[in-house]
């Protein structure tokens, strides 16, 4: 795969990783700074009313106030998970890119943070204010290792590409936009009691869905309390499920092989985020997403509103959108695009191959919806992102043409995403939620595979050298049970 002029390059990137990865894998193995919980910044009065606690393999985070103290709750309770999140996604993204940390940092000084709101400078500033006021004495980070934290789906694998395009550099052949994700929006008619339900799993490499286990309760001074899963450090969802308390229901499923990038647009974690705080219903979220539009992680974007059982389909590329609703029918996600327009101009998806791993988990949501309509609720729900039925061989059989991805058993890997033969990566966890939930701001969650399997990565590392230079970051991932979370919970006593 990797051709031969690049390969001095990449020695040097793994050499310069190997001396990375020693930093942080102690701190992966033992969240040391966990541990030093009574440190001075404890007694600070920015963590006033915040919390954390964990159930089912999910950290509950509830954090609330101004940007500030929002920031520096979120930096300073999940200070070991941040630390920790970072050294990954610094190993990956350095590796795949061919790129140092410097870039993605100045990149985010220079190109990102001129376009972010001052609520989220504030934020992200607090952010890693709230890590270092834990961990002092560590390996102080600052908030452009934070920013670029943020756009770790929408810098290496949206901007690069582009840049590299632009200087004549050979484009790395690991660096493509990622397909995350398998989902569905439902109502009307095709649900048990005609209000919406939604549901959607996160496909990612198993390193990062490790990490992707924060429960946020986020109760903002300005606009909507949210309640999402996320990611360390990150302030949007970013494999976005979540719903706030105006009714908003949100999920997404990106759109495959998707190229464009406009550097002078607003970053799509600071829209999405924005978005989920202050859409009050269908249009506002997609107004908020359009204003600056940088094309960064482009998805298509399943929205309910719980207010009106309306839901909707908004396919945002760069140049294009577009937005199908209805109160009586689904919308379903599986990375693949629909507006053909879209598809034609702004990726390079080919809709007709039945056996990729979009269209053929697209034949699959199309089988669900028919023998389900009229019965779907949040139990149905679960099980749909649970699903092996393969279309392809026509039987139950895992792999990455199935609804529960596994990747890591798969020779055909997902050449779409540059995700080469048994990549280790799939469905790592799952979220399902109906309208009586979301009124109640609650969703049931599982941590892994979402159909229970659980992924070894000694024998998968022991089998396939070729993933050696995940070893730092890449452990074992265990499915937990099926667990309901609502916004405002306390730790069981
Ligand atoms: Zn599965």
């Amino acid at each position: 795969m990797m051709k031969s002029g690049a390969r001095g390059s990449l020695v040097a990137v793994m050499l310069a990783l190997l001396a990375v990865g020693a930093l942080f894998a102690a701190g992966h193995a033992t969240p040391a700074v966990h541990a030093r919980s009574a440190a001075a910044g404890a007694s600070d009065p920015r963590l006033k009313g915040a919390y954390r606690f964990e159930d089912g393999g999910w950290i509950y985070a509830h954090l609330e106030g101004t940007p500030e103290q929002v920031g520096f709750q979120h930096g300073y309770l999940l200070a070991a998970e941040i630390t920790d999140a970072l050294g990954a996604v610094r190993l990956d993204s350095v590796y795949r890119t061919h790129r140092s940390w410097k870039f993605f940092r100045d990149t985010a000084s220079s190109l990102l943070w001129p376009h972010i709101d001052e609520e989220y400078h504030k934020e992200l500033t607090a952010i890693a204010d709230g890590v270092n006021a834990h961990e002092a004495a560590a390996h102080p980070l600052d908030v452009w290792d934070i920013v670029a934290l943020n756009a770790f789906e929408e810098v290496p694998d949206y901007y690069v590409p582009l840049l590299d395009a632009k200087e004549r550099r050979p484009v790395p052949p690991l660096a493509a936009a990622p397909g995350n994700c398998s989902a569905f929006v439902a109502t009307g008619s095709y649900t048990k009691d005609h209000r919406i339900v939604m549901a959607h799993n996160n496909w990612t490499s198993y390193w990062a869905g490790q990490r992707w286990r924060i429960i946020f309760d986020i109760v903002p001074a300005a606009g909507h309390r949210i309640f999402m899963d996320g990611f360390p450090g990150v302030i949007t969802s970013d494999d976005d499920f979540g719903v706030n308390d105006a009714g908003i229901m949100v999920t997404e499923t990106t759109i495959t092989q998707f190229h464009g990038f406009d550097v002078n647009g607003k970053p799509e974690f600071a829209r999405s985020r924005k978005a989920m705080q202050y859409a009050a219903s269908i249009d506002d979220y997609v107004r908020i997403m359009l204003d600056g539009n940088n094309g960064g992680y482009a998805n298509d974007w399943l929205i309910g509103d719980n207010n009106t059982g309306e839901i909707a389909q908004f396919e945002l590329g760069l140049v294009n959108h577009r937005v199908w609703r209805t109160r009586d029918g689904y919308y379903v996600g599986s990375n693949f695009p629909s507006d053909p327009k879209v598809t034609r101009e702004e990726t390079r998806f080919n809709p007709k191959d039945a056996e990729s791993s979009p269209n053929a988990r697209h034949a699959r949501w199309l089988q669900l919806m028919a023998q389900h309509k009229g019965n779907i609720g949040v139990d149905e729900a679960a099980q749909f992102i649970s699903d092996h039925y393969d279309t392809v061989l026509k039987r139950q059989a895992p792999s990455e043409r199935t609804l529960c991805g596994h990747v890591d058993g798969v020779s055909r890997g997902i050449p779409e995403w540059a995700w080469g033969a048994y990549y280790p990566g799939g469905a790592v966890q799952g979220k399902a939620m109906d309208s009586t939930m979301a009124g109640a701001m609650s969703f049931r969650a599982r941590i892994g595979h979402p159909c229970g399997t659980d992924f070894a990565s000694k024998p998968f590392l022991a089998e396939h050298k070729e993933y050696a230079w995940q070893m730092p970051i890449l452990s074992d991932m265990k499915s937990g049970p099926w667990t309901t979370f609502h916004a405002g919970q306390q730790p069981a006593r």
